[in-house]
């Protein structure tokens, strides 16, 4: 870069305030650690786009303190569900599934999973959330602030930023830079990051309205409607949408187009035309909010950092948005590579505990890329049934449909089909191991020598809760001075928490000399009969996976990286030694 222009320092350079790049931002400054988050926009995303909020993001918002925000402007849990599949929102229904956890068999999977439930919130109410606790906490944030490049040698960083108002270009040296700058990310291609896949498989219109459409959906609260109807196979997700944004007033149709002929011109006549399509009332008053089009994509990031710079979010992750993986998975992203920056930067840990960013995320942005992609192929065995996919002739369609009512015995074949597909699509919405089943497997987790001990469900379909290192730390609710407590609000806040049970004492100050060795923050507790933490239900003691007096070593970001069966003489030797190892310090191990 060139010496004529004015610098500025920092020690982590943020590119983009969406999702990946605010949640990078609140928890690096939640850490204590000096960054700048930059976004070529006046401010964050005026779209609702993502919407979903599963589990693991909420674990990771409640952990930032910003639990009870997202909770009072999201949509509860409640309202989500009653996904269903109809000709038009006010048309034929064809059928429903309960999604996101509501079916009373599943709802048992999800709470018994997490001290947080889903919750829907729109992609423009979340991002100021998390962007405004990056800034009270200490994050520079800068609108109107275009990256433009970025040169990297030993020591750091520089990168040339343009300000959007006063045109003037200037650069920032940084220890490491962050690139969240979504899914054309200029960052990526500057580092030159291995993609894998394909972009633009198909079309796809977003027209955001307002409409009260209360009377069709009030007494089936969901957040989607998914409506098929001759051309709703066309480009896009192969299937119409009408998603709610605010209920029961604000909506997101999404339909297709053939990407070959190009994004249609999305006039407000055509956008209204569509809108009436979908809804299925021709004279409901309808406002057309904002209208966008968007592709397909099937791609992701086969390596995502190079040196001091990492990609996070849709950067190494381009996928529909099936299974809602998309802004979930991007400040994930974030989450696992907060802490290890702020323990590097603080000369905590060594350098090497960087590389494990690229061990633990570039396959879990595969994992979601082809999840996120398989599902579309769930809908097509829906539209079979209906026998949308045996002619193009819309007015057979229409007749296909009908005789979906038929008492003939190839009516009543079809109408287990449909069930059948409409069944299938619980890969979609209740994915719950897809959302919360990551096990590590790399230097930031020491093994204990036992085996993974798998799965004894579907792993896509069911989280299954295990101390295995490298597992999400499991939760269970425990009593600390008689009130409700998560396993999981125990750990978390950027440190490492080592629970034990009665008996293990001595791991406290087995903690306090690992903390000294290495400056790190240990937060030690003891559950059992009669201590400060409580187990009353037991739960804790089933899942624990050691002895009463062992211990788990859980990670900043609610992954377990450690644990011994029991208390030894080697306890406090055994913990310095893996806390060195997952540090990256062999040598002082
Ligand atoms: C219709 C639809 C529905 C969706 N539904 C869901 C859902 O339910 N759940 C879910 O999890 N995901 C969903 N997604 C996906 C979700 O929107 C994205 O995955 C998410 O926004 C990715 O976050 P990000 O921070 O990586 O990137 P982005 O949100 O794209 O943010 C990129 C940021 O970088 C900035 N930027 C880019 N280039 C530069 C530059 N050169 N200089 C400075 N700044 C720059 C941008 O201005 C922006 O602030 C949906 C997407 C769509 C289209």
């Amino acid at each position: 870069m060139s010496d004529n222009v004015p610098t500025m320092e920092t020690d982590v350079l943020i590119i983009g305030t969406g999702p990946a790049g605010a949640a990078a931002a609140c928890a690096l400054s939640t850490y204590g650690i000096r960054n700048m988050v930059i976004n070529k926009y006046g401010f964050t995303c005026r779209t609702p786009r993502a919407h979903i909020t599963n589990q693991r993001t909420m674990e990771l918002l409640r952990d930032l303190g910003l639990e009870r925000d997202v909770v009072e402007q999201g949509v509860p849990h409640e309202l989500m569900g009653e996904n269903t599949y109809c000709t038009s929102v006010a048309g034929a229904e064809l059928g429903r599934i309960k999604a996101w956890g509501t079916h009373p068999l599943r709802k048992a999977d999800y709470d018994l999973a997490s001290p947080t439930k889903i919750h829907d919130l729109p992609q423009n109410l979340m991002e100021p959330i998390v962007i405004r606790a990056a800034a009270h906490r200490g994050a520079k944030v800068r609108f109107n602030t275009e990256y433009l490049g970025l040169e990297q040698d030993a020591d750091g960083v520089t990168a040339r930023l343009r300000d959007g108002i006063t045109g003037q270009e200037y650069d920032v040296r940084c220890k490491y830079l962050v690139g969240a700058d979504g899914a054309n990310s200029k960052v990526l291609e500057d580092i030159d990051l291995p993609l894998e896949g394909k972009m633009g498989l198909s079309g796809s219109m977003n027209i955001v309205f307002e409409a009260d459409l209360s009377r069709y959906v009030e007494h089936r609260p969901s957040i989607l409607y998914w409506v098929i109807q001759p051309g709703s196979d066309v480009g896009g997700l192969g299937i119409g949408v009408v998603r709610m944004v605010r209920p029961w007033w604000k909506w997101l149709a999404i339909w297709g187009f053939e990407v070959e002929q190009g994004p249609p011109d999305l006039t407000e006549e055509l956008a209204t035309s569509i809108v009436h399509k979908l809804v299925g009332d021709p004279d409901i008053p309808v406002k057309i909010d904002s209208t966008s089009t968007w592709t397909v994509n099937d791609t992701y990031a086969t390596e995502v950092m190079r040196g001091r710079v990492f990609c996070v979010g849709d950067a190494i992750h381009r996928h529909p948005p099936t299974n809602a993986l998309g802004s979930n998975t991007s400040m994930q992203d974030s989450y696992n590579l907060a802490w290890k920056l702020a323990l590097v930067i603080k000369g905590q840990a060594a350098p090497a505990l960087l590389d494990t960013y690229n061990t633990e995320r570039a396959p879990v942005a595969k994992q979601i890329v082809q999840r996120a992609n398989k599902s579309l192929g769930d809908f097509p065995p829906i539209l079979g049934a209906l026998g949308l996919l045996s002619t193009e002739d819309p007015e057979q369609m229409r007749k296909n449909m009908s005789a979906l009512k038929e008492t003939t015995p190839a009516a009543a074949e079809r109408r287990a089909a449909l069930q059948d597909a409409i069944a299938a699509t619980e890969y979609i919405y209740n994915a719950h191991g897809v959302e919360l089943n990551q096990r590590y497997e790399s230097a930031a987790v020491v093994p204990d020598g036992t085996p993974d001990p798998g799965y004894s469900r579907d792993a896509e379909l069911y989280y299954e809760a295990t101390t295995w290192p490298g597992a999400h730390m499991p939760h269970v609710w425990l009593l600390e001075h008689g009130l409700q407590v998560s396993t999981l609000d125990l750990c978390g806040k950027g440190r490492f928490a080592l629970i034990t049970g009665t008996g293990g004492e001595a791991w406290q100050d087995a903690a306090k000399a690992t903390e000294a060795a290495f400056g790190v923050e240990i937060a030690v507790h003891i559950i059992g009969h009669g201590r400060e933490l409580e187990d009353p239900y037991g739960d804790f003691a089933r899942i624990r996976g050691t002895t009463e007096t062992g211990a788990i070593l859980v990670r900043p970001d609610l992954h377990v990286a450690w644990r011994a069966d029991r208390i030894s003489d080697t306890a406090a030797a055994d913990l310095r030694s893996a806390m060195g190892q997952l540090l990256g310090h062999q040598a002082a191990a």
